[in-house]
């Protein structure tokens, strides 16, 4: 099996200042190709560091990939560093400049002479093609080994990582025992209850499980060595055991499944919310056409709005009071009359930090799903910070809403 090492250039990445993205979506594509991933390092913008990091990887690995530093400026060393790694002089390919001063040309941008660094590049390497900025990748091949350099900015990266390079590591590099994995999403029941329910399962060795819990969430990783179709009996048996809290798999979210089981019954969402004040709404507007399904919202936060815009009565806001099973049912079934919609989440709580409400304590929540058919309220004590407590609100909403839906 061939070893991929990656470098990310950059001393804001050193300094916490970004995260590195880039190594985290090469780490995640490596497996599915074959390549063994054995070591990562970060160095900053420095000639000697960056040429010793790239020694020491050449010295161990047979795939090295560099990450940024390839732009213009001076602090860019990384077409320096690989051509001094390799011992090679670094070469200006003059049709490559004018390329790119007539892109500058075509986009209106203005010329400054520091772009022509971009068309340097170590003897003998080849230019990758980088549809989406300036600075052209590098395919740098010494014997049995190779050193990839991509441009740092992730719309540039990505693209550049998935396409030619994915292709030729596969073709170059890539192994027989490639990787294949699937990921269950669980809603609904605990990590521990999970495990609890796979136990036997969790000492396979192909397909492995590995089980990750995420807010509210968690989710089961899934993996085979060689022959994807060895999942499918796993993925079958997991979700005999696990049920309908199995709610979705690798891109779904509870909120794109939350959308499709409406949008199957023919069903138009709403949501009203207080305690978590949009987020419910932001969660399910970010799925891509969610407008044929999501009508839109009601944010009614003091107890004269959730009497105004959800028609909540004053019975219920001075008996019970705003955070109550009541309310949370009122504002539900409020917002399917406002709104016109058959399916309504409506959220209430104390989300803290400090003072309990009307003798409600921090983090006592409720959340509503109101149908054409019936109410469903839910009651919950969190016991975190305000913004996890919200978080955990609309969590518990978008839950609330998958159950009722999934019947
Ligand atoms: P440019 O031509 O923009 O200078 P570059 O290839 O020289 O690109 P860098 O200068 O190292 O790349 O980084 C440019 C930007 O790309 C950074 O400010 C950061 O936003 C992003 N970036 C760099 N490295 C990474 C990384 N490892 N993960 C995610 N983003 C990154
Ligand atoms: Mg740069």
């Amino acid at each position: 099996m061939k070893v991929c090492e990656v470098i990310s250039v950059g001393t804001e990445l050193l300094m916490g200042q970004i995260a590195d993205t880039d190594a985290q979506a090469i780490g995640r594509m490596l497996p599915e190709l074959g390549i063994a991933h054995y070591h990562r390092q970060t160095v900053g913008d420095n000639l000697d560091r960056l040429v010793g990091a790239l020694r020491l990887a050449l010295s161990r690995s047979d795939v090295v990939i560099t990450i940024g530093g390839l732009g213009p400026t001076e602090d860019d060393l990384t077409r320096e560093a690989i051509a001094a790694a390799l011992s090679v002089s670094l070469e200006a390919d003059e049709s490559f400049a004018r390329v790119l001063r007539q892109m500058f040309a075509t986009r209106n941008l203005p010329w400054v002479d520091s772009q022509f660094r971009q068309a340097h590049r170590p003897a003998g390497a080849e230019f990758l093609d980088n549809p989406n900025g300036s600075a052209p990748g590098l395919w740098c091949r010494r014997g049995n080994q190779v050193i990839v350099a991509m441009p740092g900015p992730p719309g540039e990266f990505l693209p550049m990582l998935g396409g030619p390079v994915r292709e030729r590591l596969i073709r170059e590099f890539g192994g027989a025992e490639t990787l294949h994995s699937r990921i269950l999403k669980v809603c609904s029941l605990g990590e521990s209850v999970v495990e609890d329910r796979l136990k036997d399962l969790l000492a396979s060795t192909n397909p492995t499980i590995a089980p990750y819990a995420k807010p509210g969430e968690v989710h089961l990783r899934l993996t085979a060595r060689g022959d994807a179709s060895l999942l499918d009996p796993m993925v079958a048996e997991v979700r005999r055991r696990l049920g309908d809290s199995v709610f979705g798999e690798d891109a779904d979210t509870l909120e794109s499944v939350v959308l499709a089981l409406a949008r199957d019954r023919g069903w138009k969402l709403g949501v009203a919310e207080s305690m978590t004040g949009g987020l419910v709404g932001a969660r399910l507007t970010g799925v891509p056409g969610a407008s044929d399904t999501f009508a839109g919202g009601i944010i009614a936060y003091t107890p004269a709005q959730k009497v105004g815009l959800l028609g909540v009565s004053h019975e219920v806001l001075d008996g019970e009071g705003p955070v109550s099973s009541a309310c949370a049912s009122a504002m539900a079934e409020g917002c399917r009359e406002q709104l016109g919609v058959e399916f309504a989440i409506a959220t209430t709580g104390n989300a803290g930090p400090t003072a309990d409400v009307d003798g409600k304590p921090v983090g006592l929540t409720y959340v509503a799903v109101a149908t054409p058919d019936a109410n469903h309220v839910e009651e919950f004590k969190f016991r975190g910070t305000r913004d996890g407590n919200r978080t955990r609100a609309t969590q518990a909403a978008l839950t609330l809403a998958y159950r009722i839906l999934r019947g």
